[in-house]
């Protein structure tokens, strides 16, 4: 369900409209310096990524975010789709995409977001032969290293998936908040699903 208000124009600490940006990226949004400041420990995982991230190499390409599990933090890629619809080569970067988790809201700020993001990876990754992912790890704490492993990969998207019209949209430094919020809510929570308390249906699971 699309949002009124464009998240990506809001703060993305707090619910305020975001009107300054980083300096150094030129992408994440903030209302104040208070903001930015109690943001950087995250943002700085792909300040710098996201800076130096090459021009895009085609129509076909988007920007998306790269979890690998042995490496500290993540980083911008450009991922390419087979023609113009949506239909992502995600086996160029993870071989067994085979698990996904859509987020749809940043329950911590109460924002629906304008576009979904989708979170690819291997749904065995419950097999202790899999490396923990630090690059998840570095965000959520090193007390869930255990929880995910394997490569993972985030994309945005909007639509879903039940109405076949999908189209690819890029990723850029506001879908780190959301994804870390989801993935450290999903490691508190394993029997909850990542949702606005507006958006709970059925029994309390509580
Ligand atoms: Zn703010
Ligand atoms: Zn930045």
């Amino acid at each position: 369900m699309p949002s009124p208000v464009d998240s990506s124009l809001l703060c993305g600490n707090c619910p305020n409209a975001g009107t300054h940006r980083c300096s150094r990226c030129h992408n994440a949004r903030y209302c104040s310096a208070t903001c930015q400041r109690a943001d950087w420990p995250l943002h700085a995982k792909i300040c710098i990524s996201f800076a130096s991230l090459p021009a895009r190499p085609g129509p076909n390409f988007k920007r998306a975010l790269l979890f690998r599990a042995n490496s500290p933090r993540p980083r911008f890629i450009w991922l390419e789709h087979r023609g113009s619809n949506y239909n992502p080569k995600l086996e160029d970067w993870i071989p067994c995409g085979t698990g996904c988790i859509d987020i749809n809201c940043y329950r911590r700020l109460n924002r629906r977001l304008s576009n979904m993001i989708n979170l690819t990876f291997d749904e065995n990754f419950l097999g202790t032969y899999t490396t923990p992912n630090w690059s998840i790890a570095g965000i959520v704490g090193p007390q869930y290293a255990g929880r995910w492993r394997g490569d993972f990969i985030a994309q945005g998207f909007e639509g879903r998936w039940q109405t076949e019209h999908i189209v690819a949209r890029d990723l850029d430094t506001m879908a780190l908040g959301p994804i870390e919020d989801c993935l450290r809510f999903r490691s508190q929570n394993s029997m909850v699903e990542y949702c606005l308390p507006d958006d709970v249906e059925g029994e309390d699971m509580t």
